[in-house]
């Protein structure tokens, strides 16, 4: 592989490119599941290639799934000829932000190879929380996955960078939805993640430490108590978010306005522009002083965490908010100018070999406060307690933002009372973070893995973690009335 990487630099060179890099990947992927006691096995291997080259100024991608000298050569020089078509159109040359070329072997780690469980054993799994799930007949949808993918990449550059990466993601979960035939409800539960599955660059052992099937009768009658529980109550109250919920939080209302394409404009399909425009990198209150959200490519069993990015930048670890203030954004090589910065911070990430890099969020987390829940319980005298993610929206510039969450509980006298069901929340982002006030402990902390977020034209996929813990917010709008 090597050879080919190093042939199709030398070509890249020849065809005029200032600047090119090859990424070679090959993955391995298995997606087993059950609904309603029915098992769906899907094993896949992929192989391919993308060159990346800048020619006066502008890029050029080529991608191919055939890993010969001859095909290396004709993808290598489409690329420089999309970039030569390009240079006629752009308005500002690309300026690449220093980085010494790496050489480098980087794996993420793992203890039990999820590859050399058997199958059987999986399917077993799923189809005992199945059944567990559909023992009382008011659950009509019972599911339940199991993921797991490792990917091997290749990365060479035209600078004399030299990395190889192997990255090995394990996850899963499961859902039952409850029916109530007379009246129409309908309630799911899931477990463990954001939005039922949770994912983390680690082994089986993830899957393990979970205990899925001490957790089904908990999730199952959870969704058949949820049918009968009362409304969520309007008005403004105070709220402990669980972290599982915080995570998504934190992916769509700073994840993805600390993307410095879009606050530049230049990316606004999936999910719109950003509020966090560059003047106020610095100086912004987005949070209350307690508030301090880490950017984390270097996270331990992060969905992003990495040895480099798809620009061949070292991972790093910064504040996106340090103390309540605005302090960083998500950065490339090709943008860390626009941040005023030197360096890119390695945010550059491609969804495999067919597709171009483009900014995406690493792992982004609250750091944890010092509360224990029982404690932040106990001290708050009226509010709701809210868990696991049920929807959500947010408006363009990522200001305006409704969650629903699939369970939550009255808080009275500082205890947890009563269950409410679709209990639902509103607010504005910053002031929303400015209300926060306690955030529990690194023992209530969970990085939890996103596995799906969407950007770009034509869509790409990323994944990434969000570390939270319960935390509370002051005075927020609770309720749809
Ligand atoms: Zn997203």
């Amino acid at each position: 592989m090597q050879e080919l990487a190093f042939h199709s630099m030398d070509v890249a060179k020849l065809a005029g490119a200032q600047y090119a890099d090859i990424r070679i990947i090959d993955d391995i992927g298995e997606d087993i599941s059950v609904k309603n006691g029915v098992p769906a096995v899907n094993q896949s291997s992929d192989i391919g290639f993308g060159v990346r080259v800048i020619v006066d100024g502008a890029w050029g991608y080529a991608a191919s799934p055939k890993l010969t000298k001859d095909e290396v050569e004709k993808t290598t020089k489409l690329a420089v000829n999309i970039a030569k078509s390009s240079a006629m159109l752009i308005k500002e040359p690309v300026h690449l932000a220093y980085e010494p070329p790496h050489k480098d072997k980087w794996n993420s780690t793992y203890i039990i190879d999820p590859f050399k469980i058997p199958l059987e054993k999986k399917l077993d799994l799923l189809l005992a929380i199945d059944k567990i799930l559909r023992k009382d007949p008011r659950i009509m949808v019972s599911h339940g996955e199991l993921s797991f993918w490792r990917e091997h990449q290749l990365f060479v550059s035209s600078e004399g960078a030299e990395i190889e990466q192997t990255h090995l993601r394990s996850g899963g979960g499961f859902a039952a939805t409850a029916v109530d035939k007379e009246t129409g409800e309908i309630q799911t539960r899931s477990y463990p993640g954001v939005q039922a599955d949770q994912y983390m660059q680690l082994g089986w052992e993830v899957i393990e430490s979970y205990d899925y099937l001490a957790n089904a009768e908990r999730v199952r009658d959870e969704a058949i108590a949820l049918l009968s529980a009362g409304p969520c109550p309007n008005g403004e109250m105070d709220i402990i978010i669980d972290g599982n919920q915080l995570a998504l939080q934190i992916h769509e209302s700073l994840g993805h306005p600390t993307e410095l394409d879009r606050v530049l404009g230049m990316e606004a399909n999936y999910a719109g522009t950003s509020f966090l425009t560059t003047e106020k990198l610095g100086n912004f209150k987005y949070g209350s002083d307690i508030v301090n959200i880490v950017a984390d490519g270097t996270a331990p069993g992060g969905l992003a965490t990495i040895g480099y990015d798809d620009d061949g930048v070292r991972s790093q670890r910064w504040f996106l908010v340090k103390n309540g203030i605005f302090s960083g954004y998500l950065t490339n090589r090709a943008l860390a100018h626009a941040a005023n910065e030197e360096r890119s911070r390695g945010a550059n990430r491609a969804d495999g070999w067919g597709s171009i890099p483009m900014i995406r969020m690493t792992n982004i987390s609250l750091v944890p406060g010092d509360w224990k829940l029982d404690d932040l319980i106990a001290d708050t005298e009226k509010g709701i307690f809210v868990t696991s993610n049920k929807s959500w929206s947010i408006d363009q510039h990522r200001l305006n933002f409704q969650f629903t969450t699939e369970i939550g509980w009255l808080i009275e006298g500082g205890k947890l009372t009563k269950m409410i069901k679709n209990p639902t929340y509103q607010g504005i982002t910053p002031q929303f973070w400015n209300s926060c006030d306690a955030i529990c402990d690194e023992n209530h902390w969970t990085l939890w893995g996103v596995p799906n977020c969407g950007k770009g034209q034509p869509g790409q996929r990323a994944e990434m973690s969000h570390g939270a813990a319960p935390t509370r917010f002051r005075k927020v709008k609770v309720g749809l009335g």
